[in-house]
């Protein structure tokens, strides 16, 4: 039962200290009940009741871990409805459902194929994490075979998919020290399925046929031991799936109904006849809170337009993406190539450096930290002025690296010129476009 705000502050050491950056234990307090804080931010909590707080201070959705290997993942531990309050933790893993009664060959051409599916944006390599693995036919031989084949010779890690205990039992063995997801405990296997997920500490999936009917099983899981738990309402029709998810989101943070507390698992592979309206659906769920995204496929143009929809909303709205501070040689530049200069803000490092790398000119980008803000706002917010900029190109080492004297600096940043020539007396400062897009153009006419 989680506390509340009151019962929590009488645990606290009550010296208003602010070292946990609220102004009062109090407030700490409200925060902590509301899962906006952590319990670690205060130094001062005794043993005896960091013990006692420990359930309060648990994201109100446990975060459950999948996998191993390259493509480990997690689910859940989310603590806001809205990713402005504060940002969601847990990008939405991704799979595609693989039948038990596929032959060997077939299994290890689709494999190769899904693994192929690697994306590289903004720094990120971004891939799907998990094959769900489905019994077809209860075959246990079949279904093991192929989950010891998923395991050992991919990086994918697994969803197990039977409602026969003997079946998944199998499966288990032949694939548990890969941390397979266990899909789906329901009223009528909730003993056995529970105890092979004990026995072999993995994380288990629920399944109901509405979101009420997964409070009294989660409980019993509870009342098990088990923790680790992956929650199915059993919707397959669109819009009720939708409101499931808000429910269970809503019912964890606002409510705190412990019971609900569980990052969610769905299946747009079951509830379209193509892939096309299966994307639809997972990017839905991606963006509304779908924890885990079962498709039938996995394709180029359904996967990577989703894993980007991830990327952007399992950022940190209250931080840039950056890129580090330094010296990057686009194509083999020379001591007579030219020097550009601009932020770290990560889109426009990728921005610029794409179209430098099109001109075929090679050149000397200088990335200056300016705190992942782009040109313009970091000029606006005196980021990126001509004294910092000019001060940058002195102790970064470019000079060691050219003949020259001429730095380019950014088109929006035009008015930086004068202050960047006072602090490299002898440079030439050349404004370059304001678009990135014009950069091959102005490269060549050099
Ligand atoms: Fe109170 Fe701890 Fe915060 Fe200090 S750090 S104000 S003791 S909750």
């Amino acid at each position: 039962m989680a506390l509340t705000g009151i019962q929590i502050f009488k645990l606290l050491p009550k010296t208003n200290c602010k070292e946990c950056g609220v102004p009062t234990c109090l407030a700490f307090a409200m925060n902590l009940a509301s899962g906006k804080a952590e319990l670690d931010a205060c130094p001062y909590v005794s043993d005896e009741s960091r013990e006692q707080l420990a359930e309060a201070s648990a994201p109100p959705i446990r975060a459950v871990a999948l996998g191993k290997g390259v493509r480990a993942t997690k689910t859940g531990g989310e603590t806001v409805l809205y990713r402005h309050e504060k940002t969601f933790y847990s990008p939405t893993p991704i799979a595609a459902m693989i039948g038990s009664d596929i032959s060997e060959s077939d299994l290890e051409t689709k494999l190769n194929v899904w693994n192929a599916f690697q994306f590289e944006r903004v720094g990120f390599n971004l891939r799907p994490e998990l094959v769900a693995l489905k019994d077809t036919g209860g075959d246990k031989d079949a279904f093991a075979a192929a989950a010891q084949t998923i395991a050992e010779t991919s990086e994918f890690n697994l969803i197990l998919m039977s409602e026969d205990a003997g079946v998944m039992a199998a499966g288990v063995e032949a694939c548990k020290f890969k941390r397979p997801l266990i899909y789906a405990a329901t009223e009528g296997n909730l003993d056995d399925f529970g105890a092979l997920a004990k026995e072999n500490d993995l994380p288990l999936a629920v399944k109901a046929d509405s979101v009420e009917g997964l409070i009294p099983l989660t409980t019993k899981l509870d009342e098990m031991g088990l923790k680790d738990l992956v929650i199915d309402s059993g919707s397959r029709e669109i819009q009720q799936s939708m409101k499931d998810q808000i429910v269970i989101r809503r019912e964890a943070l606002k409510s705190l109904n412990r019971a609900l507390g569980f990052p969610t698992i769905t299946f747009p592979c079951e509830m379209a006849s193509n892939l096309d309206m299966e994307t639809m659906i997972a990017a839905m769920h991606i963006a509304k809170y779908g924890g885990i995204s079962v498709l039938s496929d996995f394709t180029g143009e359904s996967l990577f337009p989703l894993l980007v929809e991830r990327l952007n909303i399992f950022t940190d709205p209250q931080r840039p993406m950056t890129v580090t501070e330094g010296i990057y040689e686009i194509g083999t530049p020379d001591e007579n190539s030219p020097i550009l200069v601009t932020t770290n803000f990560a889109l426009t490092y990728f921005i610029v450096s794409g179209e430098i790398e099109g001109s075929k000119v090679s050149t000397w980008l200088l990335i200056k930290d300016a705190e992942g803000l782009s040109v313009l706002t970091a000029w606006a917010a005196g980021k990126f002025s001509g004294d910092d900029v000019g001060m940058f190109v002195k102790k970064c080492g470019i000079m060691d690296k050219v003949k020259h004297t001429e730095l380019v600096i950014p088109g929006y940043a035009a008015a930086i010129a004068g202050d960047v020539e006072e602090e490299l007396p002898g440079w030439t400062i050349t404004v370059g476009p304001r678009e990135a897009a014009h950069i091959p153009a102005f490269l060549k006419s050099k």
